[in-house]
């Protein structure tokens, strides 16, 4: 007595990708409900189950649907948007700014569902996932029908959705415990990277993630200069490390992986992590190329992996799969390296496996989730088909195949795709939405590329603070006496420094712009010694706002931020149509005159040589204020014992003048 299943899928060239790679041809699979009751030889199928519904596949191949091991899926909102530049401009320069801007639900959901189209399209049927508001991306996925393990995003910087990395935590805290059992969803945390989450992140996360027995997914060694700062930093090499934060406590799903070595391969491997690799994004970025077959070698599960698509630029497992075989054989210089079969079976059984869900999904055996794919091998560029060799179909679809070629998806035992119309999806209707934010972050782009202060904001960090000063400048043959008049009953000290300068300006043809300094202090201490380096970033506006008796100067407003970034990063960032360099050594004290505070600086410029300067300011508040301290300024410069006659009201880069 011939057993009852939903849905008989016959006449296929059936891929089970199992342990065996069994495959049938004709085969068929039985599916009930969600759930796949048998995969194998069509006439043995047919005799076992009945259905209420059978569908000849027409000699297609019927396969497990493709498992996206890395993703950030709602950028593809973003995709296009900058490209060409070195990750950390990318990424500081462009995507986090316009993240900061625009994300929100609303973003979140059409970004998901339009890549959620995409993954139907291109036969992915599962995806791990690395975003901001991944309860939004939860629905959104339910909603196209597709199968997600989703990780919040936490991170040491304030983001999108959460306003400290507390916030973050709670919310995945939240995120996991709302959707744990969910038939579709499995919630993740995501510790974004070792380098942009503290040790105390890492900790809370990896806990959190083993307190409901959920995946924690993360960004690792994707860089050498990653690797570089992590050892200048900590002494030891990004997979130790993020051990000793227990990391591996939980199960981790770990992007990239593209510099590590043996030791962290085997270290890998013990705690069970699953790699994802993602061969469009480290061409793409120039990260370099992951030890792939040394990972497999040693018996890692190793899953495949698109990276957002602002960074792809788009979701075909077709492209990455074929890309992962390349590589591999580039790699190792051996074309038998990463035979198709195996690169499939990465995008399929054990990219599942690589993302702790290979009991579900993955392959098309008994017990699994029906979710599966139909390929249509009988095309133009697919033809023609060999028998003689097993594996010949495995190149076909790797070496040949398109990602166009896929023709039906179930998830879950759900059509979402048939005959090449999506089920669950209005994608016309997406399109007309995502080409709408698209102008909005043009429109935002335009107007910030016109103006430095702007772009220099939009790096983040900048403590915004308009400040007014009055200020004189007076060259000095001497600094002694000065130094020695600093001493009079007339004068209290509060502090004195010393530091060392390294000025950067950066110039632009339109001199409205004003201009930005990158500046690098070093405190020096009494012996002589450099004991901190602070670096920060400036813009230098429009300085004068008046002039006073003695040429005494108000001065407007500078926009101070730490400077984070490198100096090659802000010039490939600002574009800068000049540069100029100054370094002095700057003896300062904060002294009080008359109950009136004043810095007093004496420089020495040394690149290039200008000799002393002695330079009196202090901050000011109203125009009443400030002519106060501007006779005060005036008066201090005779009492120190300098001449007013060789006051400038040049400022340093005027004197030097910037050159082109
Ligand atoms: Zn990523």
């Amino acid at each position: 007595m011939p057993k009852k299943a939903d849905i008989l899928l016959t006449n296929a060239i059936l891929l089970t990708m199992d342990e065996e790679f069994n495959q049938y041809e004709p085969g068929a699979v039985a599916v009930k409900g969600d759930t796949i009751l048998a995969a194998g030889p069509e006439a043995e199928i047919k005799k076992a189950y009945t259905a209420g519904k059978t569908i000849d596949c027409g000699g297609k191949v019927l396969m497990p649907g493709l498992v996206n091991a890395h993703t950030h899926v709602p950028m593809t909102l973003l995709r296009g948007l900058a490209d060409d530049l070195r990750l950390d401009v990318w990424l500081l320069g462009y995507i986090m700014p316009v993240e900061r801007e625009f994300v929100s639900p609303d973003f979140i959901k059409l970004g998901t569902l339009i890549g959620c189209a995409e993954y139907i399209r291109t036969g992915i049927t599962t995806y791990a996932d690395m975003y901001y508001y991944e309860e939004d991306i939860a629905k959104a996925t339910v909603e196209a029908g597709l199968r997600g393990v989703l990780g919040q995003t936490v991170l040491k910087f304030p983001t999108p959705d959460a306003m400290s990395f507390e916030d973050s935590l709670e919310s995945a805290r939240e995120f996991i415990v709302g959707w744990k059992d969910h038939n579709l969803i499995i919630p993740a945390v995501a510790p974004h990277a070792p380098f942009t989450c503290t040790p105390d992140i890492l900790k809370a996360c990896s806990s959190l993630a083993a307190e409901f027995d959920v995946p924690l997914h993360t960004h690792l060694a994707e860089t050498a200069v990653e690797v570089e700062n992590m050892i200048a930093e900590n002494n030891m090499s990004v997979v130790p490390y993020v051990k000793k934060q227990n990391l591996f406590d939980a199960k981790v799903i770990a992007a990239h992986c593209v510099h590590i070595d043996f030791g962290e391969i085997m270290t890998l491997k013990n705690h069970k992590a699953g790699i994802a690799h993602n061969p469009s994004s480290n061409l793409k970025l120039a990260s370099g190329i992951a030890p792939v077959m040394e990972m497999l070698e040693e018996g890692l599960n190793v899953g495949i992996g698109t990276d957002g698509p602002a960074s792809n630029n788009d979701l075909d497992m077709f492209e990455e799969v074929r890309l992962a075989a390349f590589l591999a054989k580039h790699h190792t210089n051996d074309p038998t390296s990463l035979p198709a079969k195996n690169a499939l079976l990465m995008a399929t059984r054990m990219g599942a496996a690589a993302l702790h869900i290979d009991h579900i999904t993955g392959s098309l055996e008994p017990g699994k989730r029906a979710d599966l794919i139909l390929v249509d091998i009988n095309t133009l560029h697919n033809s023609p088909r060999f028998r003689r060799d097993p594996d010949g179909v495995y190149a076909q679809l790797v070496y040949a195949g398109k990602s166009t070629d896929v023709t039906d998806v179930m998830v879950n035992g759900k059509w979402v795709m048939q005959d090449r119309h999506l089920l669950t999806i209005n994608q016309s209707e997406l399109l007309e939405q995502a080409q709408e934010y698209a102008h909005r972050v043009d429109s935002f782009l335009i107007e910030r590329e016109q103006s430095v202060l702007a772009k220099l904001i939009a790096i983040g960090g900048a403590t915004e603070g308009e400040s007014f000063e009055v200020q004189a400048k007076v060259k000095i043959a001497n600094p002694k006496p000065i130094i020695e008049n600093l001493g009079i009953p007339d004068i209290v000290i509060v502090y004195e420094r010393h530091y060392h300068e390294y000025d950067t300006y950066f110039g632009f043809d339109d001199p409205s712009q004003g201009s930005v300094r990158h500046r690098e202090d070093e405190f020096v201490n009494k012996k002589g010694e450099v004991e901190y380096v602070r670096a920060r970033l400036t813009h230098v506006g429009l300085a004068r706002e008046g002039e006073f008796p003695s040429k005494v100067l108000l001065s407007r407003s500078r926009f101070l931020a730490p400077a984070t970034q490198s100096l090659r990063f802000l010039r490939e960032y600002f574009q800068p149509d000049s540069e100029l360099f100054i370094e002095k050594d700057r003896l300062r004290w904060l002294v009080r005159y008359k109950g009136t505070e004043f810095y007093v600086n004496i420089d020495r410029v040394d690149k290039p040589e200008l000799g002393h300067y002695l330079e009196i300011k202090s901050r000011t508040w109203s125009r009443r204020d400030a002519e106060t301290k501007a006779e005060m300024v005036a008066e201090l410069i005779e009492v120190l014992g300098a001449s007013p006659d060789e006051t400038v009201t040049e400022d340093y880069t005027e004197i030097v003048g910037i050159e082109k």
